[in-house]
């Protein structure tokens, strides 16, 4: 007896595995290209991106064997992209194959290989849009939420089952073709549920699974970004799954905004490119880990950002405050229809919406205050509600108008520093849940450098070891300015230690350390001089040599007798001495420097820095300068 349980486990061994391109516009003539394969990694199902004004895509199945398998011909049809084969392990499809199969006329085929647990009466073959969807042993689906576009235009539902095997005959099976074959079922939320990576609301849901397939689909979700377009200096990011991303920080030199977006895979054709948002703006997504994916934006304004997610959470906006005026970002107003606000307990409050329509929103946390933007809903009524209000956390929430908008409403809560939220949205985004999570005030107390006695004869050298945790710094080949800089700066301490210096160190290990922290333990310590280590970064390998860099007045000496020791010492061009407005050597009073030792995109630089030899040599020549400065070399 087939299990779906060992079959949802089987298939969750099958790791995403996809090659995309962009979706093209269509062309004029009516051929069917076929530009991307996705195979979803918690669930049965093939996803072909296709490109077509074509009415109709005409699909033919046939089924063989030895070995058993099934191919599908989909006339009149393009591959835009190589031939390509995948093979799976411990999966009833043991191999999906995707080639021009003939092209004249153009047919692309696609065969599954399948060993014998799959049933291949229960393979579905969709139109979803302009995409064909390949999904085994799932009930029909209702909403058009696959695939999606922003908002520019407005959401289509051209959703078309096919309907293969009707009969099973030896002989090729044309495929259902049109438009009247659209078949809309009332139970057909799974492969949206399969997507769905915040699935708590989904199970309150009319669903016909179970629960203990609830939560592994859940658990599974993906997202796959195929495509960044520039909208009037905001940037769309779009693809197929369900979006998430982690809270966004900032990093500096240059002024980056970094956020990641976990279970995300980047098309390859993407990864790393960079997309122009204004004049001095960029923006590029990478692969920063294998499932994770890293969106940056390099701009002066990172505060200005923030991601407004769409309809169907498979595409996130990322707009600028100041560029979003006149920008479409809906075509259906919502009113909120359910709504409360509760105390869990004295750590955690929920606040829960219920949305007549899919909401544009967007969610931004700061310091003192989390702000929810509800771009197509208008207000509610919170004053009535506050009344029986026991937590005084949502007591305190207040709503104003969106500016320039009519419908749109921001929500405020006011929060502390060390809030942390949890914030989830349905499959149909109707539902928005924010869980706002305080810690229990403790008393800090200020770690006290432990400089008890001072000795005045003493100087206080701070070594800044630059970026750190998930600030990476610059990277080349899964190589990270983190690593070096933290390297180089734990040298140059031992050497000042032995000089007899008080030496404190910004960061000792791999740890996050934002640049106004960097500022304060060096106020806070008094230190007389500070030395951040950085390893620079070109977009051209052939960016070679070292700079120092300094802003205040009372640095230029200090960061001139550095840099003579230092580019007399390192066998590398010496590229000068800079007057630059870097954070943490502007915001410090003591004199201050920045040295950007040698470059990690240019080749041969890279291979240098990583040897103990350039590191040491570097350290030493950082404390001779140190030294000479103080007059005491
Ligand atoms: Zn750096």
């Amino acid at each position: 007896m087939y299990n779906i349980c060992m079959m949802i486990k089987k298939l969750l061994l099958i790791f995403f595995i996809f090659i995309i391109n962009l979706f093209n516009v269509a062309s004029a003539e009516e051929t069917v290209k076929i530009n991307s394969i996705n195979f979803d990694n918690s669930d049965n199902i093939v996803f072909l991106a296709a490109s077509t004004k074509a009415m109709y895509i005409n699909v033919k199945s046939m089924k063989l064997s030895n070995p058993d398998r099934i191919a599908f011909d989909i006339e009149n049809s393009v591959l835009t992209r190589p031939n390509s084969s995948w093979t799976f392990k411990n999966s009833s499809i043991k191999e999906i194959k995707l080639s021009q199969f003939t092209t004249n006329p153009n047919v692309v085929r696609m065969v599954l290989t399948y060993n014998k647990s799959f049933n291949v009466n229960k393979l579905k073959l969709y139109r979803i849009d302009d995409n064909l969807v390949f999904v085994y042993n799932k009930k029909l689906f209702t909403q058009n939420n696959l695939h999606s576009v922003y908002n520019d235009e407005k959401s289509k539902e051209n959703y078309y089952e096919y309907t293969l095997f009707s009969e099973e005959k030896k002989a090729a099976q044309p495929a259902a073709n049109s438009a009247a074959e659209t078949v809309r079922s009332p139970e057909a939320i799974e492969i949206q549920k399969a997507f769905n990576s915040k699935g708590e609301l989904v199970k309150k849901t009319n669903t016909t699974l179970k629960s203990s397939d609830t939560k592994e689909l859940k658990l599974k979700s993906s997202f796959t970004v195929n495509s960044i377009d520039v909208k009037r200096g905001n940037a769309l990011i779009r693809g197929i799954g369900a979006i998430a991303i982690e809270s966004p920080f900032v990093v500096a030199e240059p002024d980056r905004l970094v956020f990641d977006m976990p279970n995300t895979y980047v098309n390859p054709e993407i990864r790393n490119k960079e997309y122009v948002l204004s004049e001095n703006e960029t923006i590029k997504i990478g692969q920063f880990e294998p499932t994770k994916a890293r969106v940056v934006v390099t701009t002066p304004n990172a505060e200005k950002y923030r991601p407004i997610y769409s309809y169907d959470s498979q595409s996130i906006f990322l707009a600028h405050d100041d560029r979003l005026l006149g920008l479409k970002l809906y075509d259906r107003t919502s009113a909120i229809y359910n709504y409360s606000a509760k105390k869990i307990d004295d750590t955690k409050d929920i606040l829960h919406f219920t949305f007549t329509e899919p909401i544009i929103h967007s969610i931004k946390k700061f310091d003192n205050k989390v702000e929810i933007n509800l771009y197509n809903s208008s207000g509610f009524n919170h004053d009535a509600y506050k009344k029986n209000l026991d937590s005084e956390v949502l007591a305190k929430l207040r709503t104003e108008q969106l500016p320039g908008s009519n419908t749109g409403i921001k929500i405020i809560i006011p929060v502390k520093k060390t809030t942390t939220l949890d914030y989830q949205e349905s499959f149909d985004n109707k539902q928005l849940k924010l869980t706002i999570m305080t810690p229990k005030e403790v008393e800090i107390k200020k770690p006290k450098p432990a400089i008890i006695t001072r000795n005045p004869n003493v100087k206080t050298i701070v070594i800044d070891a630059g970026h750190g945790g998930t600030d990476v710094g610059a990277t080349r080949e899964g190589i990270y300015e983190k690593d070096i800089t933290l390297d180089i700066a734990k040298r140059l301490e031992t050497i000042l230690k032995k000089k007899g210096f008080n030496v404190l160190m910004v960061r000792s290990n791999d740890v996050y350390v934002s640049l106004q922290d960097r500022v304060s333990f060096t106020e806070d310590n008094h230190g007389d001089l500070f030395v951040s280590i950085h390893v620079n970064s070109s977009v051209t390998p052939e960016g070679v040599g070292l700079e120092t860099h300094y802003y205040t007045p009372q640095s230029y000496d200090f960061a001139q007798i550095v840099h003579k020791e230092f580019a007399c010492a390192i066998n590398s061009k010496d590229r000068g001495l800079f007057k630059s407005k870097f954070y943490v050597i502007n915001h410090t009073t003591c004199p201050s420097i920045l040295v950007e030792t040698g470059f990690i995109s240019n080749p041969e630089e890279r291979k240098e820095l990583l040897t103990t030899q350039r590191k040491q040599k570097t350290a030493e020549a950082i404390a001779k300068g140190i030294l000479k400065y103080l007059g005491k070399d």
